[in-house]
């Protein structure tokens, strides 16, 4: 039980059934028709055993004072010390119709054991049964038992956390009472009305962590009150060769809200890919420098940092801006000189990998960071960060969409800006979902654009387990390719065990235009910006989760010419998969594209990455209850600001039952 989370009684109280059989139609046995769903109180006349091989079956007649039939168990021969002739007991089952020996029977129904002249209350059959999942070798019925037992003896004890003034608003009922009614309703109505309640309170709790963390991330100092220079941002804006659109132009307000104020800021900046997030970032940091502070801008990869670099000067330095790139290969001289310029205040906009908030970087007056690709920045480095410069503003930038209800969990401490708008003109990428039969054609589909002088992506699956072997069918697929398929063509190779180095001399050479086709694992994933590459084929489509399909769809039509993305679905995949694949082809929308992910993998699996910070919620679902989490949300954020440090009773109350209730779970939401 503890594998399954479940240490203590209150665990095990919150192990809620996971559905509900209505046994509570009761009949006599002389009315029995087939096909009804119902509960006899009856004696066991005779019972029997039947073997053959490891199989056995349990085969009782049971009566009442109408008529009598056969119930028969499939693998429970034990149950022969259980239903002795002459027991009664209570059974609950679908009336069948038994062809040879032509007479009704109950296939493995429920059933309870009566004393003679006891009335005990029913918990197996006979009324609204609650549904277990089995836990390890303990059957439902096991846990069903030990929830009734636990219920009987400790109901009473229950303390409910949730405040009256919310319990009132919402209209929620009482934590004993919704505890007995989710675990033995009288009825299904009131066990939806007590789960509910249940689910709210998990995600209340929650919601109070994540305010409180909210409140600590913004603390610890107050940050620079930027002023907003009109005048600068004229500048800028005169210098683009595009207009912003209007959600740019939105979401640059609202940083701009939050530089003006002395709170740290703390923004997760959600845009699909190619919406245009570095034009935001560019314009914001320029505020800051133009107020006289640096400001950084950190990637995941020194490929992206590169990028980055080349951007953002681009943008910036035609304003005065000096733009700095501090590189992880930098030595020497090199390298001093970076630092001298960091710490000096020379550079005014310092661009790198995460390792710039490592020792030995020293910044004049860093007052404004922006992270991209935040899924691994963690809450350590945001602390790291703030060391650096006392509190700077932090911006935080990511290309995946996340569907509302995880935004308001895992990210749920961050305030969050969406980019929901493409920039005009952007063509969606040809997208098509082809199998084995179908390679040929793609081949030769290839072989023309290459020829049109444009450049394609092979990407591999790679994944963790069998890394090795995927390794070497990439490896394989690539010496393939290049010496037959396309030997008339460079073909390149690049995957995650090679040197950081000698996988930037590949990306180098194919966005110089030197390799014409690129076999890749995922390593192309995020950020990297080639405008020539037309095509992304992707082996093994039915491997990757949809948004990391639609991240890599992302890596082509980023310039002028039309692009096309060819998802090879491998020879094992089922129906299913090739029906949730077909979601890429039918739409380029990432959030619904997110949100269709989400469903189908849950949100584990969404979010990828093991410290993805997600508590793991016994009640709630984080799919279904999404207007429960808005709700708690709202309500406990307006009870932090009555009882901040949670110290009145009530806040006392909250305190315990989420010391109790998140003790050890990974409720610790970690960027990253
Ligand atoms: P992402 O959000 O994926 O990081 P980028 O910032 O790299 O997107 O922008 C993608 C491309 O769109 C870039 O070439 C950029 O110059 C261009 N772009 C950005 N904003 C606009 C706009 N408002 N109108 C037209 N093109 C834009
Ligand atoms: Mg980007």
């Amino acid at each position: 039980m503890a594998k399954a989370g479940v240490e203590t009684i209150d665990d095990l109280l919150y192990y809620v059934p996971r559905d509900y059989t209505d046994w509570s139609r009761m009949s006599e046995v002389g009315a029995l028709r087939v096909g009804d769903r119902v509960t006899v109180v009856v004696r066991v006349v005779s019972c029997d055993v039947t073997r053959w091989g490891r199989r056995a079956s349990f085969v009782a007649a049971l009566e009442d004072d109408t008529g009598a039939f056969f119930a028969r168990w499939y693998n429970q021969p034990y149950l022969s010390t259980v239903l002795k002739q002459g027991t009664r007991a209570v059974v609950s089952g679908e009336v069948r119709f038994d062809r040879h020996a032509r007479r009704i029977e109950f296939i493995n129904p429920a059933f309870e054991v009566m004393r003679e002249d006891e009335v005990a209350e029913l918990v197996h059959a006979g009324r609204i049964v609650p549904e277990y999942s089995q836990i390890g070798e303990l059957s439902g019925r096991r846990i069903r038992r030990m929830l009734k037992n636990a219920l009987d003896r400790f109901l009473d004890d229950l303390i409910d956390p949730l405040p009256a003034g919310v319990r009132k608003r919402r209209s929620l009922v009482g934590l004993r009472r919704a505890m007995a009614d989710v675990h033995f309703p009288s009825s299904l109505d009131r066990a939806r009305v007590a789960r509910a309640r249940l689910a709210y309170e998990e995600f209340f709790l929650f919601q109070i962590i994540v305010g409180l963390r909210k409140r600590e991330a913004s603390s610890g100092g107050a940050s620079v009150r930027f002023t907003w220079i009109e005048e600068e941002h004229a500048r800028l804006k005169g210098l683009l060769p595009f207009e912003l659109t209007r959600a740019q132009a939105r979401v640059i307000e609202e940083i701009r809200g939050d530089m003006a104020e002395e709170r740290a800021m703390h923004r997760l900046l959600q845009g699909d890919v190619g919406s245009g997030k570095t034009v935001v970032a560019a314009a914001v940091m320029h505020q800051a420098v133009a107020n006289g502070y640096q400001a950084a801008i950190m990637a995941p990869t020194e490929i992206l940092a590169e990028q980055h670099f080349v951007n953002v000067t681009e943008l910036l330095a035609p304003l005065g801006d000096r733009v700095v790139l501090l590189r992880g290969g930098m030595r020497g001289a090199e390298r001093d000189e970076a630092l001298r310029m960091i710490e000096s205040g020379e550079a005014d906009v310092i661009v790198g990998t995460h390792a710039l908030i490592q020792e030995g970087v020293r910044f004049k007056n860093l007052a404004f960071a922006v992270v991209d690709e935040q899924h691994r920045f963690g809450v350590v480095q945001r602390a790291a960060l703030r060391e650096k410069g006392g509190s700077p503003d932090i911006l935080v930038m990511t290309a995946t969409p996340i569907p509302r209800t995880l935004a308001l969990t895992v990210y749920g401490d961050l305030d969050v800006s969406v980019l929901d708008e493409l920039p005009p003109g952007r063509t969606p990428v040809v997208t098509a979902v082809r199998d084995e039969a179908g390679r040929k054609k793609v081949y030769e589909f290839l072989l023309k654009e290459i020829a049109d002088g444009r450049q394609v992506f092979i990407v591999y699956p790679l994944v963790e387990e069998s890394e090795k072997m995927e390794l070497a069918a990439a490896t394989k697929m690539f010496e393939e390719l290049r010496d037959r398929s396309f030997k008339d063509a460079t073909v390149g190779l690049i995957h995650g065990r090679m040197k950081p180095e000698d996988k930037d001399r590949v990306m180098e050479r194919f966005k110089a235009g030197e390799i014409d086709l690129l076999v890749s694992t995922t390593v192309v994933e995020v950020g990297v910006d080639v405008p020539n590459a037309t095509v992304m084929v992707i082996e093994h489509a039915e491997r990757f989760g949809l948004a990391q399909l639609h991240q890599l769809r992302g890596r082509v039509g980023r310039g002028g010419h039309r692009s096309y993305c060819v998802l090879m679905v491998g020879r094992g995949a089922s129906d299913e998969a090739r029906e949730r694949i077909q979601v890429l082809a039918d739409t380029s929308d990432g959030f619904v594209i997110a949100e269709r992910d989400l469903e189908i993998r849950g949100p584990g699996e969404f979010l990828g990455v093991r410290q993805h910070g997600l508590p793991r919620f016994s009640v709630a679902n984080l799919l279904r209850d999404t207007r429960l989490l808005t709700e708690a949300r709202e309500d406990a954020f307006a009870f932090l600001s009555t009882d901040p440090e949670l110290a009145t009773s009530e806040g006392r109350l909250v305190a315990e039952a989420i010391a109790t209730r998140f003790r050890d779970r990974e409720t610790f939401i970690d960027v990253g």
